[in-house]
């Protein structure tokens, strides 16, 4: 039997549409909302990303603020913009592209980034706040499957969620997430050093592959029936590819998200629902 096909192109609709709503509210209040973006160097990938941020944000019927710094910027170019953004009136959201080229220093530069202005949720303040069970910001990977989760009625509580990746951008939220009280997942936290990754990965009811490896998880790693959520985006000849195996696993999983269509349009969604909420919250 093949799995429900989990589209995140549907529920980023979803989500746009309710984030088009407040915007308008807000609108009507005298409050426009603005998302700013910061870009460094020519990276293709990362240019189309923020093009895609841009043009959501525009249909969101906020403003979009564009800045673009050459690849030679040094640390302090780009912390002066970071500043620049963090003072302007018009900001309410804003994000650093990531990845930096090399020689930036990436989490120092977010740290910079005033956390009422963090629309990607990736400051220690923020990551706080999640670690702390509190609201805030969510970074909006992880966050965007817990929407897809939601929008499915995919069952979460006593579940045991395993989570292939441990870094600050999904892996490790994602695992915060799934475990936090009110979802109440069991979460193993897996990464290049779990032993017998395939056995710890069948044990998931939910199984999350944030590794950025092309069809590394196959159907060895999936119990019958489980939720399969595949972040990763790799570039081969074919295209996009995920980190699971879609063709194998899509025949005993239980549901699972495809890749282009599925996590990389709720990435997009979540950081306008973080936008909306923290120009909510300065109105
Ligand atoms: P990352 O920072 O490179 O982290 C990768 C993680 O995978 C690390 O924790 C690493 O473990 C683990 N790992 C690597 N090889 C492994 C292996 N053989 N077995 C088990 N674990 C392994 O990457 P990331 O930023 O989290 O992104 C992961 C993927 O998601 C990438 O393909 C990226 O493009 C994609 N992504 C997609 C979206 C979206 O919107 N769809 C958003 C963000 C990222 P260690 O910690 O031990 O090194």
């Amino acid at each position: 039997m093949s799995a429900t096909i989990l589209s995140g192109t549907e529920t980023a609709a979803v989500v746009r549409s309710e984030v088009a709503d407040r915007v308008a509210t807000l609108g009507k209040a005298g409050k426009q909302v603005g998302l700013a973006t910061i870009l460094v160097g020519d990276d293709p990938p990362s240019q189309i990303y923020v093009r895609n941020k841009h043009r959501a944000a525009q249909k969101a019927g906020m403003i979009s603020i564009d800045r673009h710094l050459p690849r030679t910027a040094s640390q302090t170019d780009v912390e002066r913009v970071i500043a620049e953004l963090n003072a302007d009136d018009q900001v309410d959201g804003m994000i650093l592209q990531l990845p930096l080229p090399d020689g930036l220093d990436a989490e120092g530069a977010v740290e910079t980034i005033q956390p009422t202005k963090d629309a990607d949720g990736l400051h220690p303040f923020n990551l706080g706040l999640l670690v702390m069970g509190r609201p805030g910001p969510v970074p909006a990977t992880p966050g965007g499957i817990m929407r897809i989760l939601g929008h499915y009625d995919i069952a979460t509580t006593g579940r045991t969620a395993v989570v292939v990746g441990r870094s600050f951008l999904v892996g490790r939220p994602m695992g915060l997430l799934l475990g936090q009280k009110g979802v109440d997942a069991t979460v193993i936290q897996a990464h290049s050093r779990t032993r017998e990754l395939a056995e710890v990965c069948r044990q998931a009811d939910i199984l999350v592959a944030a590794v950025g490896r092309s069809q590394m998880i196959d159907s060895d790693y999936v119990k019958p029936g489980a939720t399969v959520i595949d972040v990763g985006i790799n570039r081969d000849g074919e295209g996009l590819v995920g980190d699971v195996d879609f063709d194998a696993v899509v025949e005993i999983a239980g549901a699972i998200t495809p890749v282009p269509g599925g996590v990389g349009p709720m990435t997009i969604a979540s950081l306008l629902a973080n936008t909306v909420a923290l120009a909510e919250a300065r109105a």
